[in-house]
């Protein structure tokens, strides 16, 4: 496998690239958007894929929002969505859960985003906000609710030691679940300060209770699964765009997806380079099918496309 610069295909060589996929996967932040500020022309080439016929489904590792939320934040910034595109890892969370028939009642280190989703499945739950050191509370009387049969950790930005402490309390039983939204390490910020990802948090509990999470997003395959379950996808004909090979691109290896890398977030042409002419077949996953400058550079082609009758 050897990447292709997109961008030097001939007029009538994109066309085909176009003509190859019915189904396109996109991750959100580095390829659409970043934070809260859309990438120039990313909409326009997203709602392109869906007026050509695509179907299309926006893949998030992101735990802090719901599916609704998603929706809202897609539709402030022009992308057509409707809850059904949406696969964002708290709702796979409670996805997993609920397709085990679970009964019981959730500890979460996590945020507002896996509670709500929880809710939308009726799955009680409990954890979501601050927890400090209290001084006059000693660790040692913590009572382990039995009811908890689930711990879920997601992005916490009030994680804590009592937090690690009540986690890996739960997981030393063995019957309770584990489940982590996801394993990216930090946040891709322009900036000196380095922002702490869910990962970082899954393997702090990981550590702790000496148990291993089952993880419901990118690059593990039960997103994909959980999206086979609901929709009919051919593996041959999907699409999936990504900012960051270890995840995005990754996952779509795994499932047999054809993969596009965008270079307006986290993984630089350098490490592509470096993945290409490496022996390992780890490193080689990495690498794309194809990579572009960023998803706009699509429009102009989009534009004048029309789809083959015979794809
Ligand atoms: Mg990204």
């Amino acid at each position: 496998m050897a990447a292709v610069n997109i961008k030097s295909l001939k007029e009538s060589q994109i066309g085909e690239f176009l003509n190859s996929f019915d189904t396109v996967l996109t991750d959100c932040d580095g390829v659409l958007w970043m934070e809260t500020t859309p990438l120039e022309n990313s909409p326009e080439v997203m709602n392109k894929f869906r007026d050509i016929g695509n179907q299309v489904f926006y893949v998030t590792n992101n735990s802090k929002k719901t599916r609704k939320e998603l929706v809202e934040k897609c539709k402030e910034l022009n992308f057509q969505a409707t809850e059904g595109d949406i696969l964002c890892t708290s709702y796979l969370a409670a996805c997993y859960l609920k397709d085990l028939g679970f009964d019981k009642k959730v500890y979460i280190v996590g945020s507002t985003g896996v509670s709500k989703e929880l809710e939308q499945v009726g799955i009680k739950h409990y954890g979501v906000g601050p927890d400090i050191v209290q001084k006059d509370v000693p660790y040692m009387s913590f009572q382990r609710d039995p009811e908890v049969g689930a711990v879920i950790v997601g992005f916490d930005e009030h994680f804590s030691y009592p937090k690690i402490l009540k986690a890996a309390s739960y997981l030393a039983d063995k019957t309770v679940l584990f489940i982590g939204t996801n394993r990216d390490e930090k946040f891709p910020l322009d900036s000196n300060i380095i922002v702490p990802g869910t990962g970082s948090l899954v393997r702090c509990i990981e550590t702790c209770a000496e148990r291993e999470a089952v993880i419901v997003g990118k690059p593990d395959t039960y997103i994909v699964d959980a999206l086979k379950k609901r929709y009919a996808i051919d593996p041959k004909r999907t699409l999936m765009i990504g900012d960051r090979c270890n995840t995005d691109i990754l996952l779509g290896t795994r499932c047999g997806f054809k993969t596009l890398l965008v270079l307006s977030g986290v993984t630089s042409l350098t490490d592509i380079e470096t993945w290409k002419n490496s022996d390992s077949q780890e490193d080689l996953d990495l690498v794309p099918d194809y990579y572009i400058d960023k998803l706009g550079d699509l429009l102009p082609y989009l534009k004048n496309f029309e789809r083959s009758s015979s794809a």
